[in-house]
């Protein structure tokens, strides 16, 4: 069967591929404890689902503008105001399916063939296959573990060309839960600046910052290169809402017009219920945010000390999102578990314990465990996954 060359060029999403395990497994009554699951476990707010049922009971259910219902679109350029001081108008926004669709428009309207796109790695795989599907190249910076995967300003400088066309930013970042800081982001933005570079940002996790750090990213943005920056935000996990799937895209209104267009040929407005519950979201009381975020904060310190308590299984603690992205190189071995693929599938079959595995993010050597979960869950995934390395390394000691 001959299909379009694109799709020799792509891989499906191995992030969902562990949900889908995971989903396999319990349907056939295996009982398994899921920290690959990069989603929220808190059920969407109150509020939003009234917003929702209200627009329901209301016949709400018809197409909207393709960008978005108009007071929407005003709500998420307010929700930005007040949190960064930066003004967009409704020009400059559209709502999109996701923050997967928000990036996606954007790389389909400001990358082509023959372009570079720098990001840095580990990266979440979906930024570059996008940039793949829009035929540009990705070039990967690399961060490193005993550096907090700190993205420096100067190693993305370097990696600039003259067929450099964008910079892609995630922070906090998925899956180090590693933030950009002001000052490189500045640097970076200044020498994008000059050269007609788009940066285009992630800020999927914008709500997920555990320490009081400066993380304006929008107004260090809006202050040195606003007409070549594209944010792209999502309802998903900051008002855990990922099945709804609602995102948007800010940016200057050519890209914006290009991105509706593009929108307007594939897949239209976003779902007319989910636009009522977005809006309640983004411009109702954030207190559902906050309670969350300080849960977040909790199980993170919880769940970081007990799994360093095995000094073979090396981790920071991160600033944001929610995942703890550990080195489990010290228990791999030739004639053990040899790489983290392996690692995530034996911690899988013999303890039932479900974790993203590095390769996923370009990163082997690592496993991705996602804190979105119960305390209890994390209590007895940590005491599996801390048995068996206990197990596996003695292994290795002995082979
Ligand atoms: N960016 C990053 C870094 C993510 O991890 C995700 C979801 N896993 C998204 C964007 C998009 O999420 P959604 O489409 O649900 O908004």
């Amino acid at each position: 069967m001959k299909l379009a060359d694109r799709t020799t060029r792509i891989a499906s999403s191995p992030t969902m591929k562990v949900t889908a395990t995971v989903d396999r497994l319990r349907r056939s009554g295996v009982e398994v404890i899921d920290f690959g699951a990069g989603e929220p476990d808190f059920s969407t707010p109150d509020p939003i689902k009234a917003a929702a049922h209200q627009a329901l009971d209301r016949n709400f259910t018809r197409y909207t503008p393709v960008a978005g219902i108009v007071d929407l679109k005003r709500a998420i350029c307010e929700r930005y105001k007040a949190d960064y001081g930066v003004v967009y108008g409704e020009s400059e926004v559209v709502v999109t399916a996701g923050g997967k669709q928000a990036l996606y428009n954007t790389a389909l309207s400001i990358f082509g063939p023959g372009d570079e796109v720098i990001t840095h790695a580990p990266y979440w795989p979906t930024l570059t296959e996008q940039v793949k599907l829009a035929d540009a190249t990705p070039v990967l910076v690399r961060t490193h573990a005993e550096d907090g995967f700190t993205v420096r300003a100067q190693s993305i400088v370097d990696a600039i060309t003259p067929r450099t066309r964008g910079i892609i930013i995630n922070s906090p970042g998925n899956p180090t839960g590693a933030l950009v800081a002001e000052r490189d982001l500045r640097l970076i933005a200044e020498a994008a600046a000059a050269r007609g570079i788009w940066i285009v940002v992630d800020l999927c996790y914008e709500k997920l910052i555990y320490e009081d750090v400066p993380h304006n990213l929008p107004k260090v943005l809006a202050e040195t290169c606003r007409d070549q920056t594209v944010l792209c935000g999502s309802a998903s996990k900051a008002y855990a809402m990922t099945g709804w799937r609602c995102g948007w895209q800010l940016g200057p209104a050519a890209v914006i017009a290009a991105s509706v267009a593009i929108q307007s040929h594939s897949t239209s407005n976003v779902t007319s219920i989910t636009q009522k519950g977005a809006l309640e979201a983004v411009s109702g009381p954030q207190g559902a945010v906050r309670a969350m975020l300080d849960e977040y904060r909790t199980r993170r310190d919880a769940l970081h000390a007990w799994v360093t308590a095995d000094p073979r299984l090396r981790c920071e603690k991160p600033s944001g999102a929610f995942y703890l992205f550990v080195d489990v190189g010290d228990v791999l071995s030739a004639d053990g578990v040899r790489t983290s693929l392996d690692f995530a599938d034996a911690l899988l079959e013999e303890s039932r314990v479900a974790v993203t595995p590095g390769e996923a993010f370009d990163a082997p050597g690592f496993i991705r465990v996602s804190y979105a979960t119960s305390m209890d869950h994390l209590r007895e995934g940590s005491q599996r996954l801390l048995d068996f390395v206990a197990r596996h390394a003695s292994q290795a000691a002995t082979a």
